[in-house]
């Protein structure tokens, strides 16, 4: 057993019990004073052992109110997702970038690059309580040169770091490298020239595959286990027979392993066919690497400032009575990640933002002026109101007539009428899982806690 096993134990009994939400976060403060010497003692530092706590409390808080589908929120998102750019040099069928894509759905998608002051507002911010970072939503994140820099900035925070590129532009592997990516996604669909270009339209495979080589000479010269490289290779019609190929070269290539996946249908491009009769498979050539990271964290002595907050105290800020509405469903996303485009817009998920659509999509833009939480883009007015929607909708159901729905509606965000509400984040249990093994240096949990902590399901 962990040596934070009985505090844990307490706690999760208390979200699942239900207690008030003053003394639950009372017992989070008490949690945090306890296990830090605790977690000193077992020769990890003391910026090293608030950082941990402070995530581990954060997921709990977090955790709670999603349960009791609170409308603000004390907690903070546990996933965030960032494009470095709003742009990208390619059109594939399947992406806002696409001339028939942009005509059918009309992206509300200016073109930009995340700026250096916008990102370290949005990191400081957020990163401290936060467990994954994913430089890519639906730009290509390798057109910013500050990149490398911004991954830096996260690993002070504790962060897992992944990106997804399609390595047809130029930039320093080098630099990539060692800035502490953990994970890196390379999306290449076709293992010839020729079949590439038909979905990766405006791609260049031979640039493609000699950036891979770059990436993988990088590792090796740095002595790095990381990033770990995932080819991502889509299965369509036109290049499901290069499957056998493709797994050789990534092989030969020395990337860390090739996943095959079906994408989502294209039906607006009929020369776009999903394959039939393959199936979708994962083949790993270096298991370890992944786990095997021997960096040295240099962590943000922000953690210090941020750990001495009470949970509590926070509690006496927030207006009374908006914490106890419960009733329909709600969204995960609501409650776990937050986005940012490369213009500093705040979205709740990966959907993409449309021009004319009836619905609000965008939940807040950055304000570098405006600073504590309860102004946060996490507790916006349309982060409020889809909260707030979901835990009210069966009583505004009961009510007669469609006056008080219309009512409603008027302010409405994408939420209202979004057809996938129950999906489940981007950051899956089973990544929190593996984030949570992966910081947890002197074990002081058994995996039986971690599953408690990462375990999100209603
Ligand atoms: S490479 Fe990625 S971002 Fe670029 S067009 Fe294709 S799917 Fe979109
Ligand atoms: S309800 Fe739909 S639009 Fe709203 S956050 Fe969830 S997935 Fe996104």
């Amino acid at each position: 057993m962990g040596i934070l096993d009985r505090l844990i134990h307490d706690l999760q009994k208390k979200i699942i019990e239900g207690s008030n939400l003053h003394q639950f976060l009372e017992s989070i403060d008490q949690f945090c004073r306890i296990s830090l010497p605790t977690l000193i003692s077992t020769g990890l530092s003391k910026t090293y052992s608030e950082a941990l706590l402070l995530k581990i409390a954060n997921f709990l808080v977090g955790k709670y109110q999603y349960k009791n589908y609170h409308e603000y929120l004390i907690s903070s998102p546990y996933a965030l997702i960032i494009d470095p750019a709003n742009g990208c040099p390619l059109h594939c069928p399947g992406c806002l970038h696409n001339a028939t894509f942009q005509n059918k759905i009309g992206p509300d998608w200016p073109n930009g690059l995340l700026a250096k002051d916008t990102y370290t507002y949005f990191i400081e911010k957020f990163g401290p309580y936060a467990s994954t970072i994913l430089f890519f939503n639906w730009g290509e994140p390798l057109l910013n040169k500050f990149t490398p820099t911004f991954i830096r900035q996260a690993k002070q925070f504790l962060l897992h770091t992944s990106l997804s590129s399609n390595l047809s532009v130029r930039f320093d592997a080098e630099d990539l490298v060692n800035s502490g990516l953990d994970y890196m996604v390379l999306s290449i669909d076709g293992a010839t020239p020729q079949t590439y270009r038909q979905y990766r339209q405006g791609g260049n495979f031979n640039l493609v595959i000699e950036n891979v080589r770059k990436l993988v000479s990088a590792k090796k010269k740095s002595g790095k286990t990381t990033p770990w490289l995932c080819w991502h290779f889509l299965l369509f019609e036109h290049n499901k027979h290069e499957v056998q190929l493709a797994k050789t070269m990534a092989n030969d290539l020395g990337v860390d392993a090739i996943k095959f996946s079906l994408p989502y249908d294209v039906i607006w491009q009929r020369n776009i066919q999903i394959a039939q009769n393959v199936k979708e498979n994962k083949y790993t050539f270096n298991d370890n690497a992944r786990a095997n990271t021997t960096d040295e964290p240099n962590i943000s002595k922000l953690f210090s400032t941020i750990f001495r907050q009470k949970w509590s105290d926070k509690l006496n800020n927030v207006e009374k009575g908006l914490y106890d509405k419960r009733s329909g469903n709600t969204c995960q996303w609501l409650y776990s990640t937050i986005v940012m485009d490369a213009l500093g817009r705040y979205f709740p998920c990966c959907y993409v933002p449309r021009r004319k659509a009836g619905f609000t999509y965008i939940f807040s833009k950055q304000d570098l002026q405006n600073d504590d939480y309860l102004t946060s883009p996490f507790n916006s007015e349309y982060y409020r109101f889809s909260r707030k929607h979901f835990a009210w909708i069966s009583e505004l159901k009961k009510q007669k007539g469609f006056a008080p729905i219309l009512e409603h509606q008027k302010h409405a965000t994408y939420c209202v009428a979004c057809p996938n509400k129950k999906i489940k984040p981007l950051i899956s249990d089973f990544d929190l899982k593996y984030f949570l093994k992966k910081i947890d240096r002197t074990r002081i949990m058994s995996n039986e806690l971690i599953d408690i902590i990462s375990g999100w399901s209603l």
